[in-house]
């Protein structure tokens, strides 16, 4: 177990030795925002055929060589071919067919001279101007060619690719499955939602925050109720979330005052702690194990702190366990609204808000930065990774922040 380790040893931990979700195979409408487990091959050339990009007239271009606008060539017209058929005709010298765009070219003409530079009449088309061989013309595999791989393994899909699926035939397709994720809170004070408070008592928050979280992090979480401050308790339930759950997330009982309950039980159902503790502020006394490929994220209870420490530790290890490569956030350079005057021999993530105002980004940080003064995530949609011992910072100096998500409103 390491312990007290740095936020970019504890990253690469998390990171570290992965065992991918399981392949399932899904209808393509469905497959929004999962990861291609495989790479796709296309079996096919896009478009099929030579096509048309453009209504106009399709023909031979050693005919129209001499055109000039003083000597026009006057050519028959034989047939007219809409997008969906094929003309059953084939153009030999001195004749065109009228083509709509998206048509395939009829056999033996090797250009398409769109119908704005022509002047015509049902019978004949007169063409002013010479154009090489080849022009207007679509080739067929131009788009995509047979054998191609067009969408990678480890790939986003997107709206497009699900078109591209679609072209290529596909109605389904392989990807790595959504991450199970239950998450346990701990503590003697919480009661649930639609409970009402006693004496001494506060709601379980945290397990809604996370569980969103987790849904934005792709993931399918499991609220798993509360769980009293008791070893043995907080075991069993470890024990039975394991056998349903990829992953397991639990809040509170990380902290001194605690005992380090958590820890214990990770201790007790046989699981290999990682590391205990990160140099960052809030949620330091974040707990890691694995028990046999899964993940165990021991979370503090702070509200504020379980969701920050969710975002830079948690969500990526649920989007690379389910094939992503890229699990870093976007970082940008904007200029601070706020002065932050505290320097500490810690490293501190600050909420912040970030919006883009006339080409530029800009960060207002709230005032409220207790890890456990939930009404100050509202909003925030980015953090701000202050090192050990720098600042203070005040109003325009430019910082670096990760987004989480776009602003709500444009200030
Ligand atoms: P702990 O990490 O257990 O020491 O909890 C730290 C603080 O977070 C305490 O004030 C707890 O009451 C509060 N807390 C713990 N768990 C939750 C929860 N599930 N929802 C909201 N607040 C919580
Ligand atoms: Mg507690």
């Amino acid at each position: 177990m390491q312990q007290n380790i740095s936020v970019e040893q504890a990253k690469s931990i998390v990171l570290d030795g992965r065992e991918k979700t399981d392949i399932i195979e899904i209808p393509i409408l469905d497959s929004l925002g999962y990861v291609l487990a495989n790479d796709v091959k296309s079996q096919m050339n896009m478009p099929p055929f030579d096509r048309s990009p453009l209504d106009g007239y399709a023909l031979m271009s050693k005919d129209i060589k001499n055109a000039s606008i003083e000597n026009p060539v006057v050519l028959d017209v034989i047939d007219y071919v809409p997008a969906g058929y094929v003309s059953s005709k084939k153009i030999e010298s001195g004749q065109a067919i009228r083509i709509m765009t998206g048509a395939k070219i009829p056999e033996g003409a090797d250009i398409v001279i769109k119908y704005e530079d022509t002047e015509f009449t049902k019978k004949n088309v007169k063409i002013f101007d010479y154009m090489k061989s080849g022009a207007n013309i679509v080739r067929a595999g131009e788009d995509i060619k047979f054998g191609e791989i067009v969408l990678t393994k480890g790939k986003i899909i997107q709206p497009a690719d699900i078109g591209i699926l679609a072209t290529l035939g596909m109605s389904k397709v392989q990807v790595y499955n959504k991450l199970k994720v239950g998450i346990i809170a701990t503590g003697d004070e919480l009661v649930e939602v639609n409970k009402e408070l006693d004496e001494g008592k506060i709601r379980n928050s945290n397990s809604y925050t996370l569980a969103a979280q987790v849904i934005r992090s792709s993931g399918e979480p499991e609220i798993l109720g509360i769980c009293k401050d008791d070893v043995r308790k907080i075991s069993e339930n470890l024990k039975s979330a394991l056998e349903k759950y990829d992953m397991i997330i639990t809040t509170g009982g990380v902290s001194v005052g605690d005992a380090d309950l958590v820890k214990e039980a990770f201790d007790e159902i046989g699981a290999e702690i990682l590391f205990w503790k990160v140099q960052v502020k809030p949620g330091s006394p974040i707990t890691v194990a694995k028990y046999k490929n899964k993940f165990l994220f021991g979370l503090s209870g702070n509200p504020a702190a379980a969701s920050i420490t969710f975002e830079q530790f948690v969500r990526p290890a649920i989007l690379s366990l389910m094939g992503r490569e890229n699990v870093e956030l976007i970082k940008v350079k904007s200029v601070l609204k706020s002065n932050f005057n505290k320097i500490r021999n810690h490293g501190r993530y600050v909420r912040g808000v970030t919006y883009y105002k006339d080409g530029g980004f800009f960060t207002l940080l709230p005032d409220k930065h207790s890890s456990g003064v939930l009404s100050s995530l509202s909003g925030i949609n980015s953090l701000f990774l202050i090192k050990a011992g720098e600042g203070p910072y005040k109003a325009g100096d430019v910082i670096e922040v990760e987004l989480l998500s776009q602003p709500e409103t444009v200030r």
